[in-house]
């Protein structure tokens, strides 16, 4: 079976095969979907590059979505080579080390406005360029994490950021609805990935994860991929706005069950 078959999607957010963005691209390649890439800073090339090649895409450009005229210039880009496109993966954050550790009040202002314009804005500006880009209505989807809902220990200004994602999210679904677009976010648990290492004590929680859920399992990048390609297809076609755990059940405990020892 074949879900994507004759799409075509533009994944924003691989700087490794460890990326949950490539989880995402690898599961659309399974199932018959063009390809496109784009990747953050010409030191991420090297990487990307041999990866999008391995699963037949092209279009492989730089873009920093700090930079409004790095965002146009992609569109205009793509809408030359691909034409049209079907589905928007946006799997970007950003937050300056310091503000993913101690206390949440520390935040700094600058802090603040870095992880807010690179892991929420940058969103709304991807969704926006592509608009031109899907007239026959399609998919978006991003990636958020359940500290936009419950305090996580040192997430602190990312989870302020995840709950505006998620905002934003609703917003551009019901903006898009009525064009045939969705819009929907991936609520992931933890998986082992250069932003992950970024957050303060992430190995430990990640180690302790598997003990506490209700599958008793951390989760791949099979999983994400899984979920991604069924809001991507049409199985999904009615769902959108929505924020979809992907987290063996974290989100749905109110304590951990006691461990047996
Ligand atoms: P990753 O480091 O592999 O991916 C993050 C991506 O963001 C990288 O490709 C990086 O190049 C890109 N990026 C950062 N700044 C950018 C900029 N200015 N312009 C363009 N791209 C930029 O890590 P990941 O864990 O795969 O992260 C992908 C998404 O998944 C993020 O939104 C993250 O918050 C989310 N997420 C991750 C986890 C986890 O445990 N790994 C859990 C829940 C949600």
């Amino acid at each position: 079976m074949s879900l994507l078959e004759g799409k075509t999607a533009l994944v924003f957010g691989v700087a490794n095969d460890h990326s949950l963005a490539w989880g995402i691209a690898r599961a659309f390649h399974a199932h018959g979907a063009r390809l496109a890439f784009s990747y953050a800073s010409q030191a991420l090339e090297r990487r990307v590059r041999p990866l999008a090649e391995s699963v037949g895409a092209s279009f492989v450009e730089l873009c920093d979505v700090a930079h409004d005229d790095q965002i146009e210039a992609l569109f205009a880009k793509a809408k030359g080579e691909l034409g049209s496109i079907d589905v928007l993966v946006h799997a970007i954050a950003f937050a300056n080390r310091e503000e993913l550790q101690g206390t949440f009040y520390n935040t700094s202002r600058e802090g603040f406005r870095l992880a807010m314009d690179i892991s929420v804005y940058s969103f709304i500006a991807l969704a926006r360029a592509a608009l031109p880009l899907m007239p026959q209505g399609g998919s978006m989807m991003t990636l958020t994490y359940y500290g936009s809902e419950k305090v996580m220990p040192n997430y602190n200004v990312m989870g302020v950021a995840k709950a505006a994602l998620e905002a934003s999210t609703r917003y551009l679904a019901a903006d898009f609805g009525p064009r045939g677009i969705r819009v929907n976010a991936i609520s992931a648990g933890p998986v082992r990935t250069l932003s992950a290492a970024g957050v303060s004590g992430f190995k430990r929680m990640y180690r302790e994860f598997a003990n506490i859920v209700p599958l008793r399992r951390n989760i791949t990048l099979d999983d994400i991929g899984g979920t991604a390609l069924w809001l991507a297809s049409d199985l999904s076609a009615a769902v959108t706005g929505e924020v979809v755990f992907v987290d063996s059940g974290y989100n749905i405990l109110g304590a951990p069950a006691p461990t047996e020892s």
